[in-house]
């Protein structure tokens, strides 16, 4: 079985509203579950501190991330948190059999109050700067007409570009991804998206930008979450048709897998779980992929990205 790491996933989320109360070692069953983890083989998670967009402003956001975090150390047990490249190198070497995770802010507002150093004392290493709507520093994509940072955005970018975090361009809309691009010398990548040579809408990145992340050595995680492949259910086979068609223009080495689980509906869709990969991981072979394009995929790229990128990498 082909190990995992996957960009992005909404665990924190989905356990306050589907099992609040209750500790990740509890969930006896499912995709979010270590039972469910450990069948797909799932070795590292991006973990997505999610501030919905109605919390934005001073004190709020704040607030919503304290609650975040306090819910993610309480509840999520028997699961490694992974503070720096270290910490993921010997993770994976010595646990195997384990899934560990980072933690990624999705939706910064609370930096138009707080210093970037606040969110590294909590191990938060990759900043989202948007979720769908507008916030103190930059426009989502559900946002029509937009024009991109603030003047505190533009700030904040260039503190995140000083204290080398990680930029996840994901949800930021498409002029604000543009000013980013100029403005960033850092790491980028994006940790949930789909591409809109197949699904053409704003929440989606276009071979323009994807070549610009590529171009600049980032990782692109390809979600698997239908609203971005604008249809109501997916097959391994669209997965495997957005791979290749990533691979035959930018190959493999830039791309990776940021499931979204946790973030939508699984409505009886083959990819439903951590186990539709390794079938997907056959699909591949049986194509002709090889067996070393296949891990970097699944697994390998993100290890290569974040250990680079981590503190101490
Ligand atoms: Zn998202």
């Amino acid at each position: 079985m082909f190990p995992i790491i996957d960009g992005h996933v909404d665990l924190v989320h989905f356990m306050r509203q589907k099992a609040p109360g209750l500790n990740f070692s509890d969930l006896d069953s499912g995709t979010l579950s270590p039972e469910g983890f450990s069948q797909g083989k799932l070795s590292v998670f991006s973990s997505a501190l999610f501030c919905p967009d109605p919390f934005n402003g001073p004190g709020t956001s704040g607030q919503m991330l304290q609650d975040l975090i306090r819910y993610s150390l309480e509840n999520i047990s028997g699961l490694q948190h992974l503070k720096d490249a270290n910490d993921l190198k010997q993770f994976c070497i010595k646990e195997p059999e384990k899934t560990g995770y980072i933690l990624l802010l999705e939706n910064a507002d609370v930096l138009a109050d707080w210093a970037v150093r606040d969110l590294k004392d909590y191990g938060i290493f990759i900043i989202g700067l948007t979720h769908i709507g507008k916030n103190r520093l930059a426009e989502g994509n559900g946002v029509n007409f937009p024009s991109g940072l603030t003047e505190k955005g533009y700030r904040v970018v260039r503190v995140l570009d000083e204290e080398q975090m990680i930029l996840d361009l994901a949800h930021l809309s498409e002029p604000g991804f543009w000013q980013v691009v100029d403005l960033y010398s850092g790491p980028l990548m994006t940790s949930h998206t789909g591409f809109r040579n197949f699904f053409d809408v704003p929440r989606n990145l276009s071979e323009k930008q994807l070549s610009e992340i590529v171009a600049r050595d980032g990782l692109i995680g390809l979600t698997i979450n239908p609203e971005m492949f604008g249809q109501p259910q997916i097959e391994i086979t669209d997965v495997y048709h957005h791979i290749d068609w990533f691979v035959q223009r930018f190959g493999s080495r830039n791309l990776g897998i940021g499931t979204d689980f946790g973030g939508f509906e699984i409505t009886g869709q083959q990819c439903s779980d951590y186990t539709c990969f390794q079938d997907l991981a056959e699909y591949l072979d049986k194509d002709g992929y090889a067996k070393n394009d296949i891990q970097s995929i699944l697994a390998d790229n993100w290890y290569r990205f974040l250990v680079r990128n981590l503190p101490g990498g």
